[in-house]
């Protein structure tokens, strides 16, 4: 019997919890698939943890990973992951608890999961009902990240909501960065994907616990992760100053042959001097980049068939 996990993050979410897993049930009723709900509470403060142990005792299918203190939304994906390969999950699918993932999209993402799709992901169809400042920098966010990122799959709201497979977690649990961008493994990872589009769901109850500042700073972390988005910046004015100090030291020489000026050597020395800085700013930048890759240590590559075995 195939098992899949339903992974939920849960910060301060009492007003929720209980909504979500009478939804979710509803959808959860193939006799072929042995479900379970793992949800990950992540340091709440409110009585979050009492309402998910209730429901744990009412239902075998309930499981549990609380933390010792908030870690972030990232983080509780992660150890949904880890719990997913613990108990040998065959799926497991990522899902908000404000039910603004539709759980009626579960049959669906297990549809194309039987159809030997690896990663199945949510995106939302267009925005509407979001309020208009949300809706303008998440359409410029959107824009951005797909021209720095060259990821066309994230170039409309892209949602964590997804199915990945045995071979998808495995790959995820490899990329243990620490400043993690879901949204971006997706796309890093690979495998045979495919994009499920649904109307933009609002939450529930309770509040988003994603303030404007944490937003801003969590996209440009995205960019950062996945891109050379610092890198190119350096870049761009090296190349622009370059050109400009090149064309001050042709027209310095210029002046001394055409019109008999006195050559100007101090010109030529600040000219050739700040080039050297640019051109040397510009390898430094590109160094700590390189430094920084290895360090994340993320794999090489990450294979998706094999047909040599592993020797336990
Ligand atoms: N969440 C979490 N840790 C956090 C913030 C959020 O586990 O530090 C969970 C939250 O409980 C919810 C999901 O992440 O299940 C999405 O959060 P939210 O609905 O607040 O984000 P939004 O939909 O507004 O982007
Ligand atoms: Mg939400």
């Amino acid at each position: 019997m195939k098992r899949v996990s339903i992974v939920v993050p849960c910060y301060n979410e009492c007003e929720t919890v209980e909504i979500f897993y009478n939804e979710v049930i509803k959808y959860l009723t193939d006799d072929n698939i042995d479900y379970k709900i793992i949800f990950v509470n992540d340091g709440s403060k409110d009585n979050t943890i009492d309402i998910i142990k209730g429901l744990a005792e009412k239902d075998n299918r309930v499981l549990y990973v609380s933390f010792s203190r908030n870690f972030g939304k990232e983080a509780a994906m992660y150890a949904g992951l880890e719990a997913a390969k613990t108990i040998k999950s065959d799926a497991m699918i990522n899902m908000d608890v404000d039910l603004q993932d539709p759980p009626y999209l579960i049959p669906e993402l297990i549809k194309y999961h039987d159809e030997g799709y690896n990663l199945i992901i949510t995106r939302h169809k267009n925005r509407n009902g979001e309020g208009f400042l949300k809706k303008m920098f998440s359409l410029a966010f959107y824009k951005v990240y797909a021209f720095v990122t060259k990821d066309k799959g994230l170039s409309q709201g892209a949602r964590d909501y997804a199915l990945l497979d045995k071979k998808v977690i495995d790959a995820f649990l490899q990329i243990r960065d620490f400043e993690r961008f879901t949204k971006g493994i997706y796309n890093f990872v690979g495998f045979k994907t495919k994009i499920v589009e649904f109307e933009y769901q609002p939450r529930v109850a309770g509040k988003t616990k994603w303030n404007f500042k944490k937003l801003f700073h969590y996209g440009v972390m995205g960019m950062r992760e996945f891109s050379r988005f610092y890198e190119y910046i350096p870049k761009i004015f090296a190349w622009l100053f370059t050109l400009l100090l090149l064309f001050d030291t042709g027209w310095g020489i210029y002046q001394t042959v055409a019109n008999g000026a006195p050559f100007e050597y101090r010109r030529l020395i600040f000219d050739l001097a700040m080039v050297m800085i640019f051109i040397t700013l510009f390898y430094i930048c590109r160094l700590i980049y390189d430094n920084r890759r290895q360090l994340q240590n993320r794999p090489i590559y990450l294979c998706e068939e094999s047909n040599i075995e592993k020797e336990d």
